[in-house]
């Protein structure tokens, strides 16, 4: 059998711990026998991050605007446990912080849907993905302890020295205070996010803000999200079947609990944070979760939602057995492949993609999975496989 071609490379972002390990066993049983694998490699791995002062973290970005996409896995971001145990020269920052500095994007989650892992919400017939926007807010506000009667106020001073002003309150006692802010161009670039992936996926978008509330701050959101929604996506959203519908947020909220699903949550960036919680746990397992960084330039950058499941690597590193579920691991690699397919017209290499991902489904659905979900799934008598025995039933499909 000939291997599948590519023309044109997937940056590759090899990671730490467990899932480093089932990285490879993907690569080997998965991959390396049916595609001539054309990546671009960098090592993201601790290890090599500290040897080259994280150099290689910002290349490997730099690289995914070149190529356009990438497929990422989790590696561990530093903090003081593992500058000893790694022996770091410094606490080098989250690499998916940097990444998505670089690239300036949007995070989109949203849950693999098999039967016999089934949501808690049973109307959910679809999967429905959180689009989280990544900047500002809460996330960089300013807070302070107010002690007793004074006033507070915004101020804002021009460039010509002029000054604005608005009264927050006058306290008669003590208070709390807090200021927050958000940016017209992130705030736009997440709107081009949402409705590119929207037209990517063919799914419709539903966005929320508390705009009657907040006139101002999140009426921009909502403004901002209506004036490129009409400039530029109207016409396509109609020839592709698809719709962009805005609410209030309490409101979104009670539709989600009574919808079938299937559709594109944007969400301001704590609603994201709470919401894509609750989300995932309600679909059953964060290891049955996908994620994508999609940049306003249209680059991808596809990972695993959850981290390097370093409880298992130890056991792993004594000699133990593991059950480490790979499916999220292997769906990053399957989106960045139809991705490249596409964006290279090379429809063998999409079609690979989609069979991985059903042999991947069909290997859960006839009860042969990773002890994680063996323990929820509705199938009677599951058969609980160790990492590489999974994979290699997957393989025996595929
Ligand atoms: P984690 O890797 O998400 O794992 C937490 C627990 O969740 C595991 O111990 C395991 O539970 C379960 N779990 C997660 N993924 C699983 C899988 N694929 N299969 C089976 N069980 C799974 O979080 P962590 O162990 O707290 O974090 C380890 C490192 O990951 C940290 O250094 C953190 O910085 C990094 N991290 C990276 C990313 C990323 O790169 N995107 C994201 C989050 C965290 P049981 O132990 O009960 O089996
Ligand atoms: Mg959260």
């Amino acid at each position: 059998m000939d291997k599948i071609k590519m023309t044109t490379p997937i940056v590759e972002m090899d990671g730490d711990e467990m899932t480093r390990i089932l990285w490879q066993m993907i690569k080997d049983h998965l991959l390396l026998p049916y595609i001539d694998l054309n990546t671009e490699y960098y090592d993201l791995g601790l290890e090599f991050r500290d040897k080259t002062n994280d150099q290689v973290t910002i290349d490997s970005a730099n690289a995914t605007k070149k190529y356009k996409v990438a497929v990422k896995c989790a590696t561990i971001t530093p903090n003081a446990d593992r500058v000893k145990e790694y022996n770091l020269k410094e606490m080098w920052k989250s690499p998916n912080g940097t990444i998505r500095a670089i690239l300036d994007g949007t995070v989109f989650r949203a849950p693999i849907v098999v039967r016999g892992i089934e949501p808690c919400v049973m109307n959910w017939k679809k999967p429905i993905t959180i689009a989280r926007h990544a900047y500002g807010d809460v996330y960089k506000g300013s807070e302070m302890k107010i002690p007793g009667t004074g006033k507070v106020e915004l101020v804002y001073t021009a460039e010509d020295g002029s000054e604005t002003r608005e009264l927050v309150h006058s306290f008669n006692g003590p208070g709390i205070v807090q200021g927050m802010h958000n940016l017209n161009d992130s705030i736009e670039s997440f709107a081009r996010s949402c409705f590119n992936y929207a037209l990517d996926t063919c799914q419709d978008v539903w966005f929320a803000t508390k705009d009657t509330i907040s006139k101002k701050y999140d009426h921009t959101f909502k403004d901002i999200f209506q004036d490129i929604f009409e400039a530029d996506y109207e016409d396509k959203f109609k020839e592709a079947g698809i719709t962009y519908f805005y609410t209030l947020i309490d409101d979104a909220v009670a539709r989600v609990m009574k919808s079938e699903g299937g559709y594109i949550w944007a969400c301001k960036n704590y609603d994201g944070d709470v919401m894509s919680d609750m989300i995932s746990s309600a679909f059953g397992s964060l290891a049955m979760m996908t994620s994508v960084l999609v940049s306003p330039d249209g680059d991808y950058e596809y990972e695993a939602a959850h981290g390097t499941v370093q409880r298992h690597y130890y056991k792993h590193l004594k000699g133990e057995e593991t059950s480490t579920n790979s499916v999220a691991t292997i769906f990053a690699w399957t989106g960045a492949l139809r991705k490249r397919g596409e964006l290279d017209g090379n429809a063998e290499l999409a079609a690979f993609a989609d069979k991985l991902e059903q042999a991947t489904i069909d290997t859960i659905e006839a009860g042969e999975m990773t002890k994680d979900l063996a323990l929820i799934t509705t199938i009677p008598n599951p058969t609980s496989l160790n990492s590489e025995e999974f994979i290699k039933a997957i393989a025996k499909r595929l």
